[in-house]
Parts: C-alpha cells; structure tokens; sequence
C-alpha cells in the first residue's frame, strides 16, 4: 500500500496565545525533578484514557456526529470529560469537526495534510487566530443546551480544577505525570487522527478524502483509528467496522446502552459489511 507523500509545511508557533500550550509540553520536564512512582504513572494513562473517552464518545461521536442517544445528564458527563482534555470548547470543537466532514481534504477543511501539510493538521490549525470561532449556527441542536454553551465558553474552569485537584491530592508528582505529561501525549494522540489519519494505512473505502484505517492508531484512540471506515459512514457509532476492528469506544458504548445509559445506537448498515465479507473490491485499489 503506498502512502500520499505529504509537504511537512511550515511550522508556525501563532505567537503568545500559544504559550500556554508550549508551556504543559515543557512542564513535562518535570519529570526529573519530582517523586518518581508507579502510581503517579498508572495515573496517567487512567487520565490519558478517560479523557481520551471524552474525546471519542463524547466530542466525536456523540456531540459531532450524534450517532447514539443518551439524557442530559450522561451528555453533560461527556461534555465535561471532553473539555478536561483542553482541546477548546465542546461546541467549537463540535462545530469545526463537522466543517472537517464537509470539505475533507478539499478547499475549506481546516486541517488537511494533503493541502496544507503535516504540522497544520497536526497542531497549527488549533492554534491558529483564524479558527477560534464557535460556528453555533452549524450546531442548533446543542447551542440550545444553556450549560453546554456554558461549558464551551470557560473551557478552561475544568482542566485547571483537575490540576489543582491532582495538586491538592498527590502534590507535583500527580500534577507533572497527571497532568501535565497525560495531557501532553491526549493532545498529540488525538491529533493523530486529524494528521497521521489522512497519511498512513490502508484504503477500504474510495472516499473523496485522504482518509486511512490504521490499527495502532486505533488502539492509541480508543477506535478512532479506522478514520476511512468512519468518513465513509459518519454516521455510525462504530468505527471499527468488522470484529477484528478493535473500537473500545464502541464497546464502552455498547456495555451502557445495556444498563440504560445510552442508546439507538447507529450501526453501519449491512451492505457494506456483506461486501467485505464477499470479499468484493469495495475501494479502488491505491
Ligand atoms: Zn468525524
Ligand atoms: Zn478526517
């Protein structure tokens, strides 16, 4: 399978809003200066995962695409999970992704490798003044929620109160490996599927789009890896389309729509497995 070479880009560090951002990578350092233990690291990846959810369940999947049902409680977890990883509001983020679905790799998409290389769609694009905007007319079905536009407009309150928490509980240890380095490797992850997504893995699917299924950076994203399945059919809530498509966001999902948490959770429909499974060529071959 050959891969689309992509222009690495110009990297542009867009001044001192960004400062906040360099400064959780540098705080990582920190590392070296604080109690080491394996709690403070198993911390870490409990937050980096649990954050992680937020992200794929709850911004991508439930707020971005609204491919299952759940109350007003459980939606507000999700909201709140999601901001605490620090990648802006639940309704900006909402809102730009489904201008990424519009326009993917076409003029308009604000973060397309193919056009305007690898570090825009890395990181450039978040940090950029130009896309800063909320774009609530592109989300009327959430800008109706009073404390979701809440949530959105001091998405700030939650991560700084979790690292105060992480202060106040386990002192710098906690604050350095949970917050600071967990955030720092959720931020790059989740990255990945804007930037390593539309690069690296396999086509099943001709879409328009640059868009890759690629399983490490499913395992890393908790299934948002199998990035073709999901611009082929947005819609679905799950992502890793076959069994062997590990999607442990499906499979949280799928566990809470048994106790009643969740559910009308959308499937891929049955054609596009059956073909699969036919083993019919379903994508122009690259
Ligand atoms: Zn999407
Ligand atoms: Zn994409």
């Amino acid at each position: 399978m050959s891969n689309t070479v992509i222009p690495s880009g110009t990297f542009k560090s867009h001044g001192l809003a960004s400062i906040p951002f360099w400064a959780v990578h540098a705080a990582c350092g920190l590392v070296f200066f604080v109690d080491f233990s394996w709690g403070a690291v198993a911390l870490c990846f409990a937050l980096f995962f649990a954050r992680m959810f937020g992200i794929t369940a709850g911004y991508h999947r439930y707020f971005s695409h609204r491919s299952f049902k759940t109350g007003r409680g459980f939606q507000f977890f999700l909201a709140l999970l999601g901001t605490m990883s620090v990648q802006k509001g639940v309704l900006w983020w909402a809102s730009n992704h489904r201008v990424h679905h519009k326009y993917s790799d076409l003029e308009g998409d604000l973060h397309s490798p193919s056009r305007d290389g690898f570090w825009h769609s890395h990181v450039g694009w978040i940090l950029s003044p130009d896309h800063e905007e909320t774009h609530y007319d592109r989300i009327p079905d959430l800008a109706k929620y009073p404390e979701l536009r809440w949530l959105n407009e001091h998405f700030l309150v939650p991560p700084v109160a979790l690292a105060v928490a992480l202060f106040a509980i386990g002192g710098a240890s906690w604050l350095v490996w949970g917050f600071f380095v967990s955030t720092t490797l959720l931020w790059h992850a989740t990255f990945t599927i804007n930037s390593l997504s539309h690069v690296y893995g396999s086509r099943r699917y001709d879409t328009t789009d640059t868009s890759r299924n690629n399983v490490w950076l499913a395992l890393l994203t908790m299934g948002e890896g199998w990035h073709n399945n999901h611009h082929h059919y947005m819609n679905s809530v799950r992502q890793g389309f076959f069994w062997w498509e590990v999607d442990m966001t499906f499979y949280i999902l799928t566990a809470l729509s048994w106790v009643g948490v969740t559910w009308d959770l959308i499937k891929p429909p049955a054609r596009l497995l059956e073909t699969e499974i036919a083993g019919q060529p379903v994508a122009a071959a690259e």
